[in-house]
């Protein structure tokens, strides 16, 4: 086998590949569009397709595709051959530079929140030639863009580039007061995925994983996370030979995979890339969940990536690590040595505190799905309520900058283990602080709500816009100051007294700090229904469109997405669990009542008594007509539901009604499953499920 390095990449065609493939003109030209974001010359396009088609087929590829991603979260692809008729029924292949820059899908059958009617079906999609194409399953994979006929953004990579181009234009105006002149500033980004493995067997037994990718029941198995054995744990053999594959697979892809350990619940495993542009880091969160899938189909598992696939043990989250830096690769969001006079640190710094303090509606809809409401707040992610951790050292900057006091650095601390033979170390300045949704750790910034199943790109276009808004504001005043230093110190003063409020280092889990939230006047939108009406505010329809990334038609048609989205994902909740009800738990449950009423009969024939047969047929009895009720109910609110019609009112619906109604017809079906004999059980258990 060949080695990793020589392996690595393999499937793309990375700079390496264009630079032995392309002449050199049309490889700097192409170098200058990735780099510096000019514009690419048509003629160079077709030199690229070429080049691009014939480094493929030599893999073996037959066809190609412009890879995109549509409002539905996940990509979508359509595959055409590069075949092309000759005369006297001959054909080559073919990829031509119109191919490479411009496709045409039907665009009627994505969501488009009402952007379009379905009878104008045209939509485009467009190379974005600053991700590299790659090569998955057999197929020449384009990243592209994707818009409508008139124009409309349709995706979530359009406004994705967008915003680092905002983000980049306002910072560069700010390091050009720092006397450094760079073309570009990028944001970069590290996802943290978090998932879950079960034996594909058991999966396909569960119509709620199969159709909702959560078990809508389930009662607990004697034994959850408590023992706290499984984060970090050793990884069981059919596990690790999965992670293997796994990283394989995304190594060819160019994909930086860099850590793999146990998560917290049991069967719940985490992956990390190394950082790298926050564009290609999206298309490469995108890929890996995708690849993810498609391994563990090949072990004979099934790759979980709900928020929420099981009660009582945590869900799945996502870690979106970001930092800005230079195109140079010069951190802006590292302290350095001496932070307290570190002034382009501390303004980037100060930044940041701001975009999230005046921004925690967008972060906060950024993260809202139906499933990921299931976690935020539930004492394994963050509550809903966005504040941010700065730790120790860093808040002690800030106040000595407020107060106008000196700062003193604490002196560092070197931590010994008592045991000779172990070296010494330096010890870190600030503790980690795993409750805080939004955390500084070190040199960049981890946001910690989003949730598993997230295409990271709403998270970090929201960053982007409100961190570039809040730089071009800062920008506007410190070029008009006489004194940029001494301006620059004010207005850091400022920006912390102002924005105090969001910063919170202590525990984001306890009760009490919802209070202590409330009192500072932070949001808590606990709901995705709750969160999604404040994209559509007049101040964020102003925001985006100061800074281009979305129209007013735009953001009202997100809105209405998410909302919609929102609202089917629980009505199929509803469905599928009625389903079960009337299909799996009804049934299992009568045919075991019916073996104790048979087993009753027959000792009663022997003048036996059956004090226990008819305790458990009666218990089963009362919780069955529970159970019958609690369908009924259920059944009736999807009923209702249908019969509303504005978006918001169905979310509001869902929010309020249905998702009751589902939890109680849980409630009572979890009670009926642990009176069940082993083998009368309807559906593999939780126990099956987590401990194979
Ligand atoms: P932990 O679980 O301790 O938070 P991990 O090592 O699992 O840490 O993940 C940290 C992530 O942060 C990695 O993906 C890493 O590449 C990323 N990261 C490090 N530096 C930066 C940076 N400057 N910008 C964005 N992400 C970064
Ligand atoms: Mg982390």
């Amino acid at each position: 086998m060949a080695s990793i390095p020589e392996f690595f990449g393999s499937n793309v065609f990375d700079e390496k590949v264009m630079r032995e493939r392309l002449p050199k003109s049309v490889f700097k030209a192409l170098t200058a569009t990735v780099q510096n974001g000019t514009e690419l010359d048509r003629t160079v396009a077709s030199v690229i397709a070429n080049a691009m088609k014939d480094w493929a087929v030599e893999k073996g590829v037959t066809h190609f595709t412009h890879w995109f991603q549509p409002m539905t979260g996940i990509t979508a692809e359509k595959h055409d051959s590069f075949i092309s008729p000759q005369s006297a029924g001959e054909v080559i292949m073919e990829f031509s530079g119109k191919e490479l820059i411009k496709g045409e899908p039907d665009a009627s059958s994505f969501p488009s929140g009402g952007l379009r009617a379905t009878f104008e079906a045209r939509g485009y999609t467009a190379w974005d030639p600053t991700s590299p194409a790659f090569i998955k399953d057999g197929i020449l994979c384009i990243p592209t863009v994707f818009l409508s006929y008139s124009g409309e953004v349709l995706d979530k990579k359009t406004p994705l580039l967008r915003s680092m181009e905002a983000v980049s234009k306002q910072a560069v105006r700010v390091l050009k007061l720092f006397g450094e002149n760079t073309a570009r500033v990028i944001t970069t980004v590290g996802p943290e995925q978090e998932y879950f493995l079960v034996p594909k067997e058991l999966f396909d037994k569960r119509k709620d994983l199969v159709y909702t990718g959560r078990t809508l029941f389930g009662a607990p198995s004697p034994k959850g996370q408590e023992l706290e054995d499984q984060y970090f744990g050793t990884i069981r053999p059919c596990v690790a030979a999965y992670m293997a594959d796994l990283n394989e697979e995304l190594w060819k892809l160019g994909i930086l995979a860099k850590t793999q350990h146990n998560e917290v619940a049991p069967a719940q495993h985490e992956l990390a890339p190394i950082f790298g542009n926050t564009n290609i880091a999206t298309d490469h969160n995108q890929l890996t969940m995708e690849v993810m899938k498609k391994v563990a189909e090949k072990h004979d598992l099934v790759c979980l990536l709900h928020e929420k696939p099981f009660a009582g043990v945590n869900g799945s989250g996502k870690h979106n690590n970001w930092s800005i830096s230079t195109a140079e690769g010069s951190n802006l969001l590292d302290p350095s040595d001496k932070p307290y006079e570190n002034l382009r640190f501390l303004l980037f710094l100060a930044a940041v505190i701001e975009a999230v303090d005046e921004h925690q509606d967008l972060l906060r809809v950024s993260v809202a799905t139906a499933a990921n409401d299931h976690r935020l707040g539930a004492n394994e992610a963050p509550p809903a309520v966005i504040s941010m951790f700065l730790g120790d050292e860093l808040t002690s900057v800030l106040e000595a900058i407020s107060s106008g006091n000196a700062y003193i650095p604490a002196a560092s601390v070197k931590m010994s283990s008592g045991v000779d033979a172990v070296p010494d170390f330096k010890k870190d300045t600030t503790d980690r602080n795993r409750t805080s949704p939004f955390a500084f750790t070190g040199n960049k910034f981890e946001f910690r709500m989003l949730g598993s199943s997230n295409s990271i790109s709403e998270a970090n276009i929201v960053l982007n816009t409100t961190v570039a808004d809040v730089l071009a504001k800062f920008a506007d005043s410190l070029e008009r100051a006489a004194d940029f230093e001494s301006a620059a110190k004010a207005l850091i003063k400022d920006t912390i007294a102002e924005h105090e409020r969001i910063i919170f280092n202590g525990n984001n889990y306890a009760p009490e700090w919802l209070d202590e939230a409330a009192k500072r006047g932070l949001l808590n939108l606990r709901t995705a229904a709750d969160a999604y009406p404040y994209f559509e505010s007049a101040e964020n329809i102003a925001l985006f469109g100061r800074h281009g990334i979305f129209t007013e038609a735009e953001v009202k048609s997100r809105t209405e997405i998410m909302l919609e989205g929102y609202s089917k994902t629980i009505r199929i909740e509803a469905l599928t669990a009625s389903e079960m009800a009337q299909k799996d738990i009804l049934p299992a449950a009568i045919a075991y009542s019916n073996t104790l009423v048979k087993a009753a009969k027959g000792k009663a024939k022997l003048n036996i008594g059956a004090k226990t047969e008819i305790a458990l047929i009666e218990e089963i009895g009362d919780l069955l007509d529970a159970f019958a009720d609690a369908k009924a109910k259920l059944d009736n609110a999807v009923d209702a539901l249908d019969a509303l019609e504005e978006a918001s009112a169905q979310a509001n619906y869902c929010r309020d009604v249905l998702l009751p109604a589902l939890a109680a017809l849980r409630e009572t079906g979890d009670q009926i499953e642990p009176l069940l004999a082993r083998d009368a059980l309807p559906y593999p258990t939780y126990g099956d499920l987590l401990f194979y």
